[in-house]
């Protein structure tokens, strides 16, 4: 065993010990211990927001809302908590009369799955980082977490794990509940560990298909949540380019500009009827005006612009070139639909940055064409007018995405009940699921059921008196909730 297994054995033995005293808390308990740790990040808001601002270049009004973002998160997750709705309580009492032979009482509800490995993302560090959206649903679900912490912004990582620790203690929640690792031997360790039971991952298709094989590979597999790539297409139909074409190529060029490109959901694809000359100046003229400012890492801009020749050498042709350096200015390809139909690789190498590729179609028919090239996606979104046919263009988009937008932009990614952020590969590993969202809690979990079993020996969800007054499932009819009344 090296020094760093050695590490990671002691740190995830830890959060082992906590899991067994957090797996029986109570939904209002771990709302607590999540509302305490929102108002220590709000607490030290401008001691974060600067250190942030040093490590990743963002500009404050970015880190600010982000970490908004953050602290909302772990309110809402802790709010949905108390409903009980992530726990799916379900009860079928015995039934004779059941129509295929008598029943036996059978009551099922999620349980926590045990230690969570979090690797955090380079790009978002506060509300995909530390104590992010995949860090709030895994204690939400009950679980205790080892975080790795991002090279791209080591101190803000341990400050905020520090933070973290200490909101936690404050409240009650089990020591060693939260702890954070931080070198790459350190996380393959983590992916590596008998105790850890589920490793979410947010960053590039290559580390993250390594580590998935790495987590379906050891002697117990575990499933592995990876959020990698995506090119987020942007379909506009004819009639929505005659009607308002300037103004949806001045919000797409913000959009994929936006934060220097560095979002998961950047529009990496438009897709339009041909562009006229006045069409094409007006989007140089909007890429041009962009002030480049420097990407989250060197790595990340030497990686961006190695993927912008790389796209250069492809049936494309660059209407604005782009930047060099660690603050390359913008790039902006074209090609036609029927170029992407000969090379559909244009269509699916991610540019991680400023860059996008305006898809020109002759006629409307190629739209869903084009849309059936596509791998699988975060999201799609479809610039469109009134009674357009857009049917077989919804369906392809539907079979390959997470999100399906209409008349938007892909880059917000709300925190709600409804929200989907996941896709089929290679958006992500596990389209089944969402990592955004009161949803995002169920990764983190798996259903048990209870049979026959006398009414103490149940956990509380399940128990005929219903002590945490949670919403349940009873005998196929939803009861309650009564949120946070225990
Ligand atoms: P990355 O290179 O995939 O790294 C992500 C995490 O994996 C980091 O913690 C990294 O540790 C670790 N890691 C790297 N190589 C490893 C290995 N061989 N074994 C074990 N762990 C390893 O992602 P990134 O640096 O954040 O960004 C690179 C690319 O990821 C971008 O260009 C973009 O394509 C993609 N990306 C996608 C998203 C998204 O939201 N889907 C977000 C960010 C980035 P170290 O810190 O030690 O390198």
């Amino acid at each position: 065993m090296t020094k760093d297994d050695a590490d990671v054995d002691q740190v995830v033995t830890r959060a082992q010990r906590a899991f067994e005293t957090a797996r029986d808390s109570s939904p209002q308990d771990r709302a607590q211990w999540m509302g305490a740790i929102a108002d220590s990040l709000e607490s030290h808001r401008a001691e974060l927001v600067a250190l942030a601002g040093e490590e990743t270049h963002l500009p404050e009004g970015r880190l600010q809302g982000e970490l908004t973002r953050t602290s909302f998160q772990l309110r809402l997750l802790a709010e949905d908590l108390l409903t009980g709705e992530p726990l799916e309580a379900t009860i079928d009492h015995a039934d004779e009369t059941w129509g295929m032979g008598p029943r036996p009482d059978i009551r099922r509800v999620n349980v926590p799955l045990g230690v969570v490995g979090v690797f955090g993302a380079s790009n978002f560090p506060f509300a995909f980082s530390v104590i992010g959206g995949d860090s709030a649903a895994a204690l939400a679900a009950g679980c205790a977490v080892v975080h790795k912490i991002h090279e791209a912004h080591p101190a803000l990582g341990r400050r905020t794990t520090e933070l973290v620790t200490e909101a936690l203690a404050a409240a009650g929640a089990p020591t060693d509940l939260f702890q954070a690792v931080s070198t790459r031997a350190d996380g393959e360790a983590l992916v590596d560990h008998p105790l850890v039971r589920a490793v979410s991952f947010t960053g590039s298709e290559r580390v993250g298909r390594l580590l998935m094989e790495r987590a379906a590979s050891r002697p117990e597999p575990i499933p592995f949540y990876g959020e990698l790539g995506s090119i987020n297409p942007v379909f506009v139909t004819r009639r929505a380019w005659e009607e308002r074409g300037a103004s949806i190529a001045a919000e797409y060029v913000q959009s994929f500009t936006l934060g220097m490109g560095q979002f998961c959901t950047k529009p990496g694809l438009l897709i339009t009827p041909t562009l006229s000359e006045e069409d094409t100046r007006a989007l140089v003229d909007a890429v041009g005006e962009v002030s480049p400012s420097p990407m989250l890492t060197p790595q990340l801009a030497e990686g961006f612009i190695a993927a912008r020749s790389e796209m250069a050498e492809r049936q494309v042709r660059a209407l604005a070139p782009g930047g060099t350096g660690t603050a390359p200015a913008p790039a902006l390809f074209t090609t036609t639909a029927a170029e992407v139909t000969e090379d559909p690789q244009i269509m699916r190498e991610e540019m991680f940055g400023p860059a996008s590729i305006v898809v020109q179609y002759e006629n409307e028919q190629e739209l869903a064409q084009v849309a059936e090239l596509l791998e699988g996606q975060l999201t799609a979104t479809v610039q469109g007018e009134e009674g357009d046919d857009v049917e077989e263009l919804l369906a392809a988009l539907e079979a390959r995405t997470g999100r399906v937008l209409w008349n938007g932009w892909p880059t917000g990614v709300s925190v709600t009940y409804a929200q989907q952020h996941g896709g089929p590969f290679p958006a992500t590993t596990a389209p089944t699921t969402t990592s955004v969202g009161t949803a995002a809690v169920r990764r983190f979990m798996r259903p048990v059921a209870y049979q026959n079993l006398p009414d103490p020996l149940l956990p509380p969800s399940l128990q005929d008196a219903n002590p945490w007054g949670i919403a349940r499932r009873v005998d196929g009819r939803w009861t309650g909730p009564q949120a946070g009344k225990p």
